[in-house]
């Protein structure tokens, strides 16, 4: 019999993916956190990694295994994990792209719904029985139409314009460069606020998007008047959390659709005592038939390598040579 290759799960994986995973590897499950001195012994033997989107694979974790030679993400954004230390040690890293496209430009369309038109607020309005007492809900905003202005134009990004097309809305964008679509494109975030209805927010995590949306980007999309609705299905980093609860409880802009936070799963009281924000546990890709797609994929990454065949979806740092 060969030797079991020995794959290290650096956070709880799906369940969609588990099984897979141990009936073709010896998986020690978080060792590195629940046991220091059984991890100590194994470290040497473990050639890949296992992890989540959420997951963090650090510079001090990478130097601690001295054969590994694969990270395995199970999620489009691979944020948490150091790339330039994995590099730098010949360590590959992949992930899920393109799977996940439909369910998370989904999520964007229906938080933008929601928080134009207010409807976990009306379904509140119904069971609290305040529609017979206080008469009709307040008015809200109408979505079709509108002006949506996306921060990323990746895969995702595009997948939102398309959806956003059918509600007749003028759709513009920014990145760090134009992309070949058929959209208007704008040089930064902040001018693409001052002309959009609703900003949706779809970039990568990282150093280079921190704070990317900040008081200046909230003000331009307010207008001056309260307008505007932020919505942020990327990271909770690429937004400035504490500028965005001062700019809706100072009603600078009129609402938010989230689903990533700062620091999840805590989600600040401030924050979840707003009325017209609409709120999620980080769903966007958290469908069964997406997220069996994307452990499949996740998945057949650590079989090709170890197949010694081509990966199926490295990440772009390992493209083009
Ligand atoms: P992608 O195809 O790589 O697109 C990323 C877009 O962001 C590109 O248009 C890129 O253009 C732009 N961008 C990157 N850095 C930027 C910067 N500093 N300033 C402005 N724009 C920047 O990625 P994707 O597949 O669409 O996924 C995007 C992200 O969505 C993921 O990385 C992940 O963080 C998030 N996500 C969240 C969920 C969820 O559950 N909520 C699920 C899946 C993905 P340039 O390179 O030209 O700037």
């Amino acid at each position: 019999m060969s030797e079991p290759i020995h794959v290290l799960a650096v956070s709880r994986l799906s369940p969609l993916w588990t099984p897979q995973l141990h009936a073709a590897y010896a998986v020690h499950d978080r060792l590195h956190e629940t046991d220091p001195a059984a991890f100590e012994r194994i470290a040497p033997q473990i050639r890949a990694i296992a992890a989540s989107g959420e997951s963090r694979v650090s510079a001090e974790l990478i130097a601690r295994l001295p054969a590994l030679e694969l990270i395995s993400v199970m999620g489009v954004g691979y944020d948490g994990v150091d790339v330039a230390a994995a590099k730098a040690r010949g360590v590959t890293v992949t992930h899920t792209p393109n799977v996940l496209n439909d369910d998370v430009a989904d999520l964007a369309i229906g938080l933008a719904l929601c928080a134009a038109r207010q409807l976990p607020q009306a379904d509140r309005w119904v069971r609290s029985g305040d529609w017979a007492a206080k008469g009709p809900m307040p008015l809200a905003r109408k979505l079709s139409g509108g002006r949506l202005g996306l921060v990323g134009m990746g895969r995702i990004g595009q997948a939102i314009a398309t959806r956003a097309q059918a509600f007749g809305m003028a759709i513009a964008y920014t990145s760090r460069s134009a992309k070949a679509v058929p959209y208007r494109y704008l040089p930064d975030a902040k001018a693409l606020a001052a002309e959009s209805d609703v900003l949706v927010v779809i970039t990568p995590g990282g150093a280079a998007t921190r704070k990317l949306i900040d008081a200046d980007v909230l003000a331009a999309l307010g207008k001056g008047r309260g307008e505007g609705i932020l919505v942020n299905v990327a990271r909770g980093s690429v937004v400035d959390e504490a500028a965005l609860i001062d700019a809706l409880e100072r009603g600078v802009i009129a609402g938010a659709g989230l689903d990533v936070f700062e620091n999840e799963p805590n989600v600040p009281e401030r924050l979840r005592a707003i009325a017209q924000v609409v709120l999620a546990p980080h769903i966007g890709s958290a469908t069964g038939a997406t997220r069996q797609a994307m452990a499949d994929l996740a998945h057949g990454n650590l079989q090709a390598h170890f197949a010694g065949q081509p990966l199926l979806t490295p990440t772009p740092e390992y493209q083009g040579g």
